[in-house]
């Protein structure tokens, strides 16, 4: 499988340009660009599909579940106001890429999938790519009180509502990023802890993410 990390001059440019094109479309945090310009996309794609990895576009990952489209996890990291060191509980790990852009940008993250499939092939090729953020297997939508409280939280699926206990889990002058809506289009929602109960609520651009599936959730 050695071969499968090889991050030559062709998937270096092509990122450069998915970047540029990033920057195009709105995304100003540098920190955000410079950590997308680091991670290798197409190590997460079948080596037939290397030419589809630094296109603006979700792909399929397996398990009805997709690798989200650059543009939306540059979108939601940057509304996360990232700093190094920030522990981060991202809900919906996926392919693991989005973790692997926290990690880049100096988060200790903690991950979490409900799919088994996706959760054992996710933990098992991330530190193969250099990225080792911690692993667990279940219902995000009830965040992970063990490990609480976070500085940030990213939501990575659509959900019907703000679930209670993703916001008891945040630091005050926390930040919980999550998509809600319907199962066909959310808005992204981010929600700033000011207070013990007390939180500025900003609705924003309308998404399409897969559906968050579980007890506070669809
Ligand atoms: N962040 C991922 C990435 O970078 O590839 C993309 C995630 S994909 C759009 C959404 C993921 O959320 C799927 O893998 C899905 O199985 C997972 N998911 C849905 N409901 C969940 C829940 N309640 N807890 C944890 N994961 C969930």
């Amino acid at each position: 499988m050695a071969y499968k990390y090889i991050d030559n001059y062709r998937e270096q440019g092509a990122r450069k340009k998915l970047v540029e094109e990033l920057r195009k479309k709105g995304i100003e945090d540098e920190d955000v660009l410079k950590a997308i310009g680091k991670v290798p996309r197409h190590f997460f794609f079948d080596e037939t599909f290397w030419n589809q990895a630094y296109r603006d576009i979700a792909f399929p990952i397996g398990e009805g579940q997709t690798i989200s489209q650059p543009y939306t996890v540059a979108y939601q990291t940057q509304l996360l106001h990232i700093h190094k060191g920030d522990k981060v509980l991202e809900i919906g790990t996926g392919s693991g890429y989005q973790a692997c852009v926290l990690v880049e940008l100096g988060a200790k993250v903690y991950t979490i999938e409900r799919q088994e499939k996706l959760y054992e092939r996710t933990k098992q090729v991330l530190p193969h790519m250099g990225y080792k953020p911690k692993f667990f297997l279940g219902d995000g939508s009830r965040g992970i009180a063990k490990h609480a409280p976070y500085d940030k939280i990213i939501v990575t699926a659509g959900a019907p509502t703000v679930p209670e206990e993703l916001l008891k889990q945040l630091n005050i002058g926390g930040i919980l990023v999550i998509p809600v809506g319907d199962q066909d289009l959310q808005k992204m929602i981010t929600v700033l802890k000011t207070g013990e109960n007390d939180y500025e609520r900003i609705t924003l651009d309308t998404f399409r993410f897969v559906p968050l599936v579980g007890d506070k959730a669809w």
